[in-house]
């Protein structure tokens, strides 16, 4: 049986604007959603949609306004297990100069480490293990601030990756990079899904990234309004365009076509795929 990284049950949470009980901002309006241990998650929607607000839920810097959620089945309204979540779940943010906190690229690493009260020695072996996974290593004695975008955020990913977490969840990582810092940055996401079977939780306004995903979550206002794998979510341009989110540009190109009567299929996702169909048409 899968084990649960991240459960949620009829979640809700409400912000109070000002601090005052009257006037509330519903962010999260009743989610259920179950994330089995080694998942790559992407969640769309709107700005506005909710989508921070329920990842700062998956690692307990907000707490349910109702509802229940759970991290590896520990629920984070419970005190004493906040500590554990937060090692378990790390989170990286869209700003990479607001998360590296060091000088040298080694001891920005070895940050999350230190702070777990880890033995010196066992986070020299962490941090060059995190770097090479990031594909970073060479790096370990530069300036942080001199690095390209991209190559921040995999230093900040590396910085996760050294607490040794079940899941690392992105919100937005890639929304400040150009478009080779977001491959730099996908392909290491990927690569540390697949390869070392963490967790991803993926945030991000961008189809193509969500394309690469084993399931993509929907919110619009608060809710969760659809899930899917990619073919199923992107494949269904109608809903997509109704709701105003956009799919890839070949999906739409091939639901273009096949309005216009070009039998095509529209569970097209990649211009591999869009090249190939093409190639068949009689
Ligand atoms: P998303 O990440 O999808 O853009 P958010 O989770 O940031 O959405 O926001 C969801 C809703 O909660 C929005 O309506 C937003 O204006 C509101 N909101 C977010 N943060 C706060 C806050 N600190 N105080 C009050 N309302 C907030
Ligand atoms: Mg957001």
């Amino acid at each position: 049986m899968k084990e649960s990284m991240i459960k949620c049950q009829d979640l809700i949470f409400e912000y109070s604007v000002n601090g005052e009980e009257k006037s509330k901002k519903l962010a999260i309006d009743n989610v259920s959603l179950n994330i089995d241990k080694g998942e790559f998650v992407v969640v769309l929607g709107h700005n506005g949609s909710g989508k921070s607000t329920l990842a700062k839920h998956m690692n307990a810097l907000l707490l349910p306004s109702g509802g229940k959620m759970y991290v590896l089945n520990m629920d984070t309204q419970d005190d004493k297990n906040i500590w554990k979540i937060r090692n378990e779940a790390g989170m990286v943010f869209q700003n990479p100069d607001n998360q590296l906190v060091a000088t040298i690229v080694e001891d920005d690493v070895a940050f999350g480490p230190e702070n777990l009260g880890i033995e010196p020695k066992e986070i020299r072996k962490r941090v060059d293990e995190a770097l090479k996974k990031v594909d970073m290593y060479e790096y370990k004695k530069n300036a942080p601030h001199l690095l390209s975008g991209g190559q921040k955020q995999r230093i900040a990913i590396a910085g996760i990756l050294a607490m040794r977490p079940e899941c690392i969840i992105l919100d937005e990582p890639t929304a400040m990079l150009d478009p080779s810092g977001r491959r730099e940055v996908i392909n290491t996401i990927k690569d540390i899904n697949k390869n070392y079977g963490i967790t991803i939780i993926l945030i991000t306004h961008y189809m193509e990234e969500a394309v690469e995903a084993d399931r993509i979550v929907i919110m619009d206002e608060g809710k969760l309004i659809k899930q899917g794998t990619p073919i199923d979510i992107f494949s269904d341009v109608y809903t997509m365009k109704k709701i105003g989110l956009d799919v890839p540009q070949v999906t739409e190109l091939a639901y273009e076509l096949e309005k216009s009567g070009i039998n095509i299929g529209t569970d097209i996702l990649t211009i591999n795929e869009m090249v190939n169909r093409l190639c068949q048409l009689k």
